[in-house]
């Protein structure tokens, strides 16, 4: 086996949608968008769904389709990317709730599917995705008669709580959706973390259920073992890895281990990052290459046969600090060659 194991704590997960869920009086929903932030739509999905999540969402109608055709006709699989041309039949036949985005999509939504399920996506100030406020007053009475099934818009700093975006994009929110009777959302997981004001009726949490910041108090959902290919003595002034960037100031134990930038372990992590081998901490050293990393095991007694990148010591945001980015790019980019395992008791 040489590869790295990625292993995802199913009940960690689902006590991270408990907690988020506990933080409001209103529904709690779940973004498995991205393959599930990188670990596996299909069985996040339905873990949480055993845990009585009825409601997804994901970025693509392709990825609402195969999220369909794995975990059955119950739950209800939205799509942020609303409805695009060609997807019609796929919307209809799988089921599919498209977050509708603007007046074409509507309007392309409204004469293909005319009885089938949508939502509205409003623009509150993020300029991404959604109608604006003289759209939305235009086609508002007109939209209201389909019956939308949500209202929703997106907050741009939700996590930076002190940000006065979020109290203008909360105020232009409830301006254009007070008063119509219709279910809404605002808040992903930082708006849930600002409080009750910001929770209307569902909530879209994402990163948060997989341990990511700004959810300080999640439970870690991921640990990356890899494996040692081989152990080797460098003796001091000999260099390791390309460019010669790591140079032995002792005679050293070096290990090869079985991952590299290939994987999502970025290029840019180098030097900044540790493994670790029980509690003991091995330092990546040298260059990040695309399938190897040289790690520093000369102060172990017995060198290990793999190390651990993720997990108690270290979280998916210790390694976005280190690269200079979120912890979301660090979920959404673990590599394919993982073996992916799932755990739950
Ligand atoms: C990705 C996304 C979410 C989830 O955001 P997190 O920050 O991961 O909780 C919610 N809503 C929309 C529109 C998104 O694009």
């Amino acid at each position: 086996m040489a590869t790295g194991i990625l292993t995802i704590d199913l009940d960690a997960l689902i006590s991270n949608w408990r907690a988020l869920n506990a933080q409001t009086d209103c529904a709690t929903a779940a973004v498995v968008k991205a393959d599930g932030y990188g670990l596996g739509a299909d069985r996040v999905t339905r873990a949480l769904m055993r845990a009585g999540v009825t409601q997804f969402f994901v970025a693509a109608a392709e990825e609402g389709a195969a999220l369909r055709q794995s975990v059955g006709p119950d739950p209800e699989i939205n799509i942020f990317g609303g409805h695009m041309r060609g997807d019609t039949d796929m919307i209809s036949d799988m089921g599919l709730t498209p977050m509708l985005n603007s007046v074409d999509q509507i309007v392309r939504h409204v004469e293909a599917l005319p009885a089938h399920p949508f939502g509205v996506q409003l623009d509150t100030g993020m300029n991404r995705l959604g109608l604006e406020p003289a759209e939305w007053s235009a086609v508002r009475d007109l939209v209201l008669q389909q019956g939308p099934t949500l209202l929703m818009s997106h907050l741009a700093c939700a996590d930076d709580p002190e940000h006065p975006m979020n109290p203008h994009q909360l105020a232009e929110f409830k301006e254009m959706t007070d008063g119509l009777n219709v279910p809404r959302s605002l808040s992903a997981t930082g708006g849930i973390l600002l409080g009750s004001d910001y929770h209307f009726d569902l909530t879209r949490p994402g990163v948060g259920l997989y341990g990511g910041m700004p959810f300080v108090d999640a439970s870690p959902v991921v640990n990356l073992r890899i494996p040692i290919i081989q152990v080797r003595d460098v003796a001091e002034g000999e260099s390791v890895g390309y460019g010669n960037s790591w140079i032995a100031t002792r005679d050293s134990k070096v290990a090869t281990i079985a991952a590299g930038y290939a994987d999502g372990i970025l290029r840019a992590m180098g030097g900044r990052v540790d493994t670790f081998s029980g509690e003991d901490r091995c330092p990546m050293i040298g260059r990040i290459s695309m399938d190897l990393i040289a790690v520093d095991v000369t102060d172990m007694a017995e060198p290990p046969r793999e190390v651990e990148l993720l997990g108690l010591h270290q979280s998916v945001d210790t390694l976005a600090d280190a690269a200079g980015t979120i912890g979301y790019e660090i979920l959404t980019s673990m590599g394919q060659r993982y073996q992916r395992r799932y755990k739950s008791t």
